[in-house]
């Protein structure tokens, strides 16, 4: 391939004799000796053009994290050393190579490794916020600094999802908006606490693999399942301990006696009426509105969700347990001779259940997914015919990683990859000022197959080579390297 492909942007003439251009973005910041470019990712070092941060990679069997010196690179087996996007550097525009192309063995397969840190423009998170709160209305804004970064979507189970970022937060507002956009998908990429607000809803504080902090209380369990799912979960232990049960939920409000499990039980009907909309039997929704009281309603005396008590069923001396999901609030009533119930010390064996509903509750965590779309221009570093790599990501004959930490390709065109951030390493993700994600991304596959795709063949290195030359965007200086070890949980992506 020609010189003039492989290097820098051509010099800008009207620039001055001591700057160099960065083409690693559409930005082309100019860049004076010994300072740092926009996004302090790439500086002038004595006029080379260099990568700041070192690259990552990640070798095998090893223990801790830890900073090995640069002699020990030799005599380690290609296939116990994963190279990642991580501080790999990008090409741009995109017809170049990318950074490292690294070949590798193991198990007798000659392989390669595509690697390369993507610009994404196109990108966004998705939060799991484990919690029974009410966080907001679906759809309503979430606010960072003030700013819309992104919006509340569906409700799962024991859990609510938030999307943060995405291209029209990121391009299509204000220039603050997309700044603070995409300045929250970082620190929330790299594993940092973020502060959001909900418009109409609740103040949080999320951090990946973090529990949430909703309104200034930290969450601690993440509720066993609905109040329906409750009632049948535990139905056979209240059995003979209880007259009557109702597990209060902002969804599905469970009423023991009338719901199947207390049919099957041959429970006495207990005659306690639940406001709310009767959806089945012992199965009601809507009876109270959303908040953070009890299973995630606004209320905090959980008498005010029952009717009158029918005269006909219920009788004098009938003990009731009213409890939330998660266990955290729980009451034991007694029917007095006018029906009403009268609160009384919870016997032992009823409160060791409703410790049995905490037991079984799961700790609150919030979880954060990167999901990005590297169906665009990036392909064309791997190869000078991309549709083929779409095409061999499509019949699994490419491996896709992030970081070394394995991504989901969503079915479907182009390659939108997602991937759980905190099993990527540490400070992962960096920016743009266009603005943009900056992610790593690797591509792993045979090197037949690589070279039957329209791959890069004459940009093919070695692990040595690679390490000794460093990328060829950067004016090859030798790359800047750490080494950690990979995520206990994940699979080895030379595998
Ligand atoms: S913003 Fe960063 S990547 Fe973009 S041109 Fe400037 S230094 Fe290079």
């Amino acid at each position: 391939m020609p010189a003039v492909l492989e290097r820098a942007a051509p010099r800008n003439e009207r620039m001055a004799g001591d700057k160099i251009e960065c083409n690693a973005c559409p930005v082309l910041c100019q860049i004076s000796r010994g300072k740092s470019g926009a996004c302090d990712r790439y500086a002038n070092d004595g006029g080379h053009l260099v990568r700041v941060d070192p690259v990552l990679l990640l070798r095998r069997g090893q223990g801790e994290p830890q900073t090995l010196p640069f002699e020990t690179d030799d005599g380690i087996p290609s296939s116990d050393v994963f190279v990642t996007g991580i501080g790999a550097s990008t090409t741009y525009p995109d017809y170049k190579p990318a950074p490292f192309i690294v070949s590798s063995q193991a198990d007798g397969v000659d392989l390669v490794t595509v690697v390369t840190e993507g610009i994404f423009s196109y990108c966004s998170l998705k939060l799991k916020i484990d919690t029974d709160r009410w966080l907001g209305p679906e759809q309503a804004n979430v606010r960072c600094r003030g700013e819309v970064v992104g919006h509340v979507t569906t409700a799962e189970y024991g859990s609510q999802m938030l999307s943060i970022g995405g291209v029209h937060h990121l391009t299509g507002g204000s220039k603050k908006e997309g700044r603070t956009t995409c300045e929250t998908m970082e620190l929330l990429g790299n594993q940092q606490a973020v502060e959001l607000s909900i418009d109409g809803g609740a103040s949080l504080v999320v951090q990946a693999g973090r529990a949430p902090i909703v309104g200034g209380v930290e969450e601690q369990r993440m509720r066993v399942g609905c109040g329906s799912a409750t009632i049948g979960i535990f139905a056979r232990q209240f059995h003979g301990v209880a007259d009557e049960v109702v597990v209060v939920d902002d969804h599905i409000t469970g009423v023991l006696t009338e719901h199947q499990a207390g049919r099957c039980l041959s429970m006495r009907p207990a005659g306690l009426r639940v406001r709310g909309r009767r959806s089945t039997p012992g199965r009601y929704f809507q009876v109270a509105n959303p908040g953070t009281g009890w299973g995630g309603t606004d209320i905090a005396d959980p008498l005010t969700i029952l009717e009158p008590a029918d005269a006909n069923t219920a009788w004098p001396g009938l003990r009731l347990l009213m409890v939330s999901t998660t266990g955290e609030h729980a009451g034991w009533y007694v029917l007095d001779e006018q029906l009403q119930p009268q609160p009384a010390p919870m016997p032992q064996a009823v409160a060791e259940i409703v410790a049995r509903i905490g037991e079984n509750c799961e700790p609150a965590l919030t979880t954060v997914l990167f999901i990005g779309g590297a169906g665009g221009s990036l392909r064309a570093g791997v190869s000078d015919n991309p549709v083929l790599l779409t095409r061999a990501i499509k019949q699994s004959l490419v491996k896709v990683t992030c970081g070394g930490a394995p991504a989901y390709v969503w079915p479907g065109g182009g390659i939108t990859v997602m991937v759980d951030v905190s099993q990527m390493p540490a400070r992962s993700f960096g920016s743009v000022p266009t603005p943009a994600i900056v992610a790593p991304i690797e591509f792993t596959m045979r090197l037949d197959d690589y070279r039957m795709l329209g791959g890069h063949m004459d940009h093919v290195r070695t692990l040595p080579q690679m390490l000794a030359a460093g990328s060829w965007h950067t004016d090859g200086a030798p790359s800047q390297r750490r080494w950690v070890a990979p995520a206990a949980s994940n699979p080895w992506p030379l595998d």
